[in-house]
């Protein structure tokens, strides 16, 4: 039976007219930290990718494959460290595999070359290479997630089509390689007064995170997933997966709830995503641009920031989602919607 993920006691707290007023007084308070706490920077360099995951919205995806240049690149990088914000993550991730561009690597050592910043990559590690992963360890990189949806070859292979043993040898290799070159205790790095560690992270660099979400087709080794590589990692995600604003029917044992009150997204007030092509678009899971909000090209990091979090503050004031209508149909946690509680 499909299990729903509705939070529904919250959701029906949140949603009554006499909550709703202390919901929307609580939101602002909220509001007022964020933008006191930082800002996610997400850097799609390429959004081609080796992958052709089922629950991964790539194969409708109508925006042509590209690599960022790197002017447009070091001027989103620059333009964000220039702003005056607080930068809590660079992600140098978007709707592809990071390393399907040869120039990854260096552009997580510019990032780390221009300040104190915390840099992550999602991957699937298929394309780690004994030469890029020694490099990895040197780029100043602080955390990669690798998505690796089943732990048996069969399954892994029906899920993602890509080859088991090749994307298994390459993380088991990254892990060994990390060991080696922190032999005798990591140091960490400083991030803003505050060590990489202090967030969960593990003593070496960079923290390796698995994650494998929870599919029909992956749901019988879940668990065994979890048991192989607890204790190899340094953390384990098991996601539910979501319908890509609308886009997307999952094949999932597990399934969010969309009904309620739409509740704008903290990523409104947070979190910045470019495209290839140096677009922001609304959020990670925008895939195909529908809603472009700026453009790094023609504005800085800062008023493209200013216009999101104007769309946010209608969004929260009068309700009033006609430039993000795809946010009506999004089945993330973010909606309906206990994600300021
Ligand atoms: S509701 Fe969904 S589509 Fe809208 S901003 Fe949030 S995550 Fe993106």
């Amino acid at each position: 039976m499909t299990k729903l993920i509705a939070h529904r006691p919250f959701s029906y707290l949140v949603n009554t007219s006499v909550y709703r007023k202390l919901y929307a007084r609580r939101i602002h308070k909220e509001i007022a930290k964020i933008e006191a706490g930082g800002i996610y920077v997400n850097i799609e360099t390429t959004n081609a990718c080796n992958a052709d995951c089922l629950m991964c919205p790539h194969s409708k995806m109508k925006r042509s494959p590209g690599i960022m240049k790197e002017e447009i690149f070091r001027s989103i990088v620059d333009s964000a460290a220039e702003s005056g914000l607080r930068i809590r993550e660079f992600v140098l991730s978007g709707f592809g595999e990071p390393f399907a561009d040869k120039n990854i690597l260096d552009r997580i050592a510019y990032v780390k070359a221009r300040g104190p910043y915390y840099v992550k990559i999602f991957s699937n590690a298929s394309l780690l290479t004994t030469e890029k992963t020694e490099k990895l360890l040197t780029s100043g990189l602080d955390e990669i997630v690798i998505s690796f949806n089943g732990i048996t070859k069969e399954v892994y292979e029906s899920v993602m089509k890509l080859p088991f043993e090749k994307s298994l040898q390459n993380v088991l290799a990254l892990l060994a390689a990390r060991s080696r070159k922190w032999e005798g205790g990591g140091q960490g790095t400083k991030v803003r007064g505050r060590k990489t560690e202090d967030r969960g992270q593990a003593k070496q660099k960079p923290k390796i995170v698995l994650s494998c979400v929870r599919l029909a087709d992956n749901k019988a080794e879940v668990a065994k997933f979890n048991a192989f590589w607890k204790g190899k990692a340094d953390a384990v995600l098991k996601p539910i997966p979501e319908n890509w604003s609308g886009s997307m029917e999952q094949d999932s044992p597990w399934k969010y709830d969309i009904k309620g009150r739409l509740w704008p997204c903290r990523g409104m007030w947070d979190t910045l995503d470019f495209t290839w092509d140096g677009k922001t678009i609304l959020c990670c899971r925008d895939y195909d641009g529908r809603v472009i909000i700026g453009d790094i090209k023609n504005e800085a990091v800062k008023d493209i920031l200013a216009r999101k979090r104007a769309m946010g503050t209608r969004q929260l004031e009068h309700g009033d989602f006609s430039d993000a209508k795809i946010c009506k149909s999004c089945d993330t946690m973010n909606k309906n919607n206990i994600n300021w509680l």
